[in-house]
């Protein structure tokens, strides 16, 4: 696809949750169809002109899906190979079936930012199920040292499938919690803060990111974003640094989530989403143009928008029961409130977000 998207054509999105409808939304916006493909029944579809509920092995269904539509992208990172193999044929997938190579294995993408000359924290290969895994994690954690964390190699997320060890007691007890899976350990960062850049590159190779949020974390999921980070001038310049790095490294198009810590040695990546990310919901609320109509604007070939940020904002996910404070939010002056329209509230379970103006924008702006 070299000419861009035209008003009414299609754009399938692989995966139907809260991104999936989000991006749905921002395409809708924009004068796009919107295809979606989810083995359930799930918050995007309500929000699509077309939805194809079906797994992501089913092959038929998925060529089906891929000749009804004119570009493909995705808000759900492990849709298994052969999927892509018989999408890529068909019609054009962006972002870049590399991108997601990198991303859905912890080892290999620790090991590709590294190599592209990334600051990460230390970090080595154990094989969890293997029959001498012990003696595996003692000569891995004296590559990375101690404190260190053990995290499954694939399927991750909000903190699910990782460890801490704190001492050489507590290795048995890592393996045993993470299954026997194949795994990564990595050294302990001891970092003043979380931040992340939402990043988009063109399909002019033009690069565009949001202002660096600040993100705070709660038994392992996002709970806060505060924007902008409390960073100096450098760090920010640095930060919007390394995600151009990572962009034009994978020949990304599309929106991309950096995750970084900030040290008293610089900024470490942690960790990279090929996709619009939750750290970027405050776009919605603090920004002209939002990291969803950015990432549409992209996969479509349309010009990227400079990512102007007009307000300083918090961003507060609402989680399972938090969402009784729905009433209460509703009424809120300068409060901006999203819900993903899920009918259960399970613990855990992300059901919106809320966005607080907290002011004008002062020197930050673009
Ligand atoms: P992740 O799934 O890799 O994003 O990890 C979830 C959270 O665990 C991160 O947001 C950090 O708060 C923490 N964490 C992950 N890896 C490290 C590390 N190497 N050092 C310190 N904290 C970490």
């Amino acid at each position: 696809m070299d000419e861009p998207l035209q008003i009414g054509q299609t754009i399938g999105i692989l995966g139907g949750g809260q991104l999936g409808r989000m991006l749905a939304m921002a395409a809708a916006r924009l004068g796009f169809h919107v295809h979606i493909y989810e083995p359930s029944a799930a918050p995007a579809g309500e929000v699509a002109q077309s939805t194809t509920t079906a797994p992501y092995d089913d092959l038929d269904a998925l060529e089906a899906f891929a000749r009804s539509v004119d570009v493909v992208t995705y808000e759900f990172e492990n849709v298994p190979a052969e999927a892509l193999d018989r999408i890529e044929q068909l019609v054009p997938f962006r972002p870049n079936r590399t991108a997601l190579a990198v991303s859905q294995d912890r080892l290999t993408e620790k090991t590709y930012l590294r190599d592209i000359g990334l600051d990460v924290a230390p970090f080595a290969q154990v094989d969890a199920g293997a029959d001498d895994a012990s003696a595996r994690l003692a000569q891995a954690l004296a590559e990375t040292g101690m404190p260190a964390i053990l995290k499954t190699r694939r399927f991750g997320y909000d903190g699910k499938g990782q460890a801490r060890i704190m001492d050489t007691h507590g290795a048995q007890a890592a393996l045993d919690a993470i299954g026997g899976h194949d795994a990564i350990l990595e050294g302990f960062v001891d970092f003043r803060r979380e931040i992340s850049v939402i990043a988009a590159r063109g399909v002019d190779d033009r690069i565009a990111c949001f202002e660096p949020g600040e993100n705070v974390h709660k038994g392992g999921i996002l709970h806060t974003t505060t924007v902008p980070a409390a960073i100096d001038s450098e760090t920010r310049a640095r930060a919007f640094g390394i995600a151009g790095t990572i962009l034009a490294a994978l020949d990304y198009i599309g929106v991309l989530g950096v995750e970084l810590f900030e040290t008293d040695d610089g900024l470490i990546v942690n960790e990279i989403a090929p996709r619009v990310h939750n750290s970027g919901h405050w776009t919605e609320a603090g920004a002209v143009t939002d990291q969803f109509e950015q990432h549409i604007r992209a996969v479509a070939g349309w010009p990227l928008v400079d990512p102007v940020r007009h307000s300083d904002v918090v961003m507060t996910n609402l989680i399972g029961d938090d969402l009784t404070q729905v009433p209460a939010i509703s009424g809120e002056t300068g409060a901006r409130l999203h819900l993903y329209g899920k009918a259960e509230a399970r613990p855990g379970r992300k059901m919106g977000h809320v966005t607080r103006v907290t002011g004008p924008a002062k020197d930050r702006i673009g």
